[in-house]
């Protein structure tokens, strides 16, 4: 059975409680096979505190350039190269996404060029167009799409599970589009962001909830939360789409 790991929740400031949104999918024995998605606070901490340990990690999807999305990649690199890891650690991305993470890790340089042993990165870098495969191996399918970020490139995922046919989807950071709808067709359980208000390069919670019934998933998480009370707006997108849940902070659910 495969699990989706809710790492972090939260928008850039959120409640106390949440960091920036990063997820994880993994199953559930050894060796766990796990896929990590965005790096913008200490990815790994949140990954142990889910149970799945720093070695399990198979490779890195970085989704856009933002800050609470790559910043912590230096510090995953000195975790992994601490915890041992000898084999290369594949990152994928589109160009600005591995741009901005490549650069990060070379603004330390000056720290690590000495390092030992330190795991080669992998970088593999994807076309920002709609259905490119992502990830080459068992057991997930993951397919990137293009969404609607503004002026950032960015892109949604969908995420399958081979042995089950299970699918989780992703719509990462957008402004409300088809294809998150797309992307997300049929899905177990759609993570969408509810950071906006109407009109910017986010989503409201019922502009997901909207996201959510177009593409017939059975489930709906909202992250990348704002601070404050989210009752009235969950209210709202649950009269749109009913299996509506704001995501738990550090939250494993099998999909
Ligand atoms: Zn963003």
């Amino acid at each position: 059975m495969p699990s989706v790991h809710l790492l972090g929740t939260g928008a850039a400031i959120s409640d106390p409680h949440r960091t920036t949104t990063m997820i994880a999918v993994s199953e559930d024995e050894p060796p766990y096979r796990t896929l990590v998605v965005d790096c913008g606070g200490d990815v790994l901490q949140r990954l142990q505190a889910c149970d799945r340990p720093i070695d399990s990690v198979d490779g890195l999807i970085v989704t856009h350039a933002h800050m609470d999305h790559t910043s912590g990649f230096p510090l995953l690199m000195e975790k992994v190269w601490l915890d041992g890891r000898n084999r290369a650690l594949p990152v994928f991305g589109i160009e600005p996404a591995l741009a901005q993470a490549g650069r990060l890790w070379e603004a330390f340089e000056p720290v690590h060029h000495d390092w030992e042993g330190i795991p080669p990165i992998d970088w593999r870098e994807i076309e920002h167009a709609p259905d490119t495969p992502v990830w080459p191996d068992a057991p997930w399918t993951v397919i990137a799409t293009p969404v609607n970020h503004g002026d950032t490139p960015n892109v949604g995922l969908r995420i399958e599970h081979d042995p089950t046919g299970h699918v989780l989807g992703y719509s990462c950071d957008t402004a409300p589009t088809d294809n998150v709808v797309d992307l997300a067709q049929d899905c177990n359980i759609l993570i969408h962001e509810a950071n906006g208000v109407p009109g910017g390069n986010h989503s409201t919670a019922v502009e997901a909830a909207e996201a959510a019934r177009d593409a017939d998933a059975n489930r709906l998480l909202l992250v990348h939360l704002p601070p404050g009370d989210k009752s009235a707006e969950i209210a709202d997108a649950r009269a749109v789409f009913p299996n509506t849940d704001p995501a738990d902070e550090l939250g494993t659910y099998p999909f």
